[in-house]
């Protein structure tokens, strides 16, 4: 089954080693079934679209600004990505949730900039351990999602990644039990499917992300009920990123 597989290189590597990890992910990879999509720094992208071209990899960025331009110091915006040659953005990362104080509003409204401006969104949700030894994990997850697609329609969905995060599994380590995936996809797609229709609930592409790595990668990201996984500290590493990425699932 052809499976999604994203990179987050979160504020790791420098544009010169971008360089010889396209070039090495590209060659590994080439024969891959399964759709690649790598999120470097801001700075890497020009260089990973100089050394990604020709192969079918896309590239993400990792932030986007919710203003479409104008007085923003500091700021990148949607047109700017897109221009560059960028396909993909997450947004709603837990990092950029919990260390820059983005709300759910913030969050929707980089959702529709990203989604008008013809960018794919990587939406990532997800609880933290409080949440989930509350047995709140369900109830939050629903209303971070009622949250960022208040006011998207069910044909830009399309354009829309759901990546199920539960923050207590990012850069830890602990991986979530395949059970309690399972169960969190399928409270997704049902939600989905409350907000849109059966159909869309079923169709939306869901990833897991947590703390994938490359001994544990083969048993999660085989769910059926998975589309792919998005992968942080093990994307690092080109030569365990191009094994997880062109596996047959
Ligand atoms: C992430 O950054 O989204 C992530 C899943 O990180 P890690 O794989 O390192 O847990």
């Amino acid at each position: 089954m052809k499976k999604i597989i994203i990179s987050n290189f979160k504020m790791n590597t420098t544009p010169s080693e971008m360089k010889t990890y396209s070039m090495a992910l590209a060659t590994k990879t080439s024969e891959s079934k399964n759709q690649i999509i790598v999120c470097p720094p801001f700075t890497h992208l020009s260089v990973a679209k100089q050394f990604l071209d020709g192969s079918k990899i896309c590239l993400g960025a990792q932030n986007v600004s919710d203003a479409e331009k104008g007085a923003y110091t500091g700021e990148i915006s949607a047109s700017m990505l897109k221009d560059l040659g960028v396909e993909y953005v997450i947004v709603g990362h837990s990092e950029r949730r919990s260390k820059f104080k983005e709300t759910d509003r913030l969050v929707n409204r980089k959702i529709k900039t990203a989604l008008s401006c013809g960018l794919k969104v990587i939406l990532c949700i997800g609880e933290d351990l409080a949440t989930r030894d509350a047995k709140q994990a369900g109830a939050f997850v629903k209303k971070q999602l009622d949250d960022a697609l208040k006011g998207i329609y069910e044909n830009e969905l399309e354009g829309v990644i759901i990546a199920y995060e539960p923050i207590w599994a990012i850069g830890t380590g602990k991986t979530a039990q395949v059970k309690d995936i399972q169960k969190m996809v399928e409270l997704i797609r049902k939600e989905i499917g409350y907000l849109y229709s059966e159909k869309s609930g079923e169709q939306i592409n869901v990833v897991y992300g947590g703390s994938i790595d490359i001994k544990n990668y083969k048993k999660i990201i085989s769910l059926p009920c998975l589309n792919g996984a998005l992968i942080g500290g093990a994307s690092l590493n080109v030569d365990n990123f191009a094994v997880i990425a062109r596996e047959n699932y």
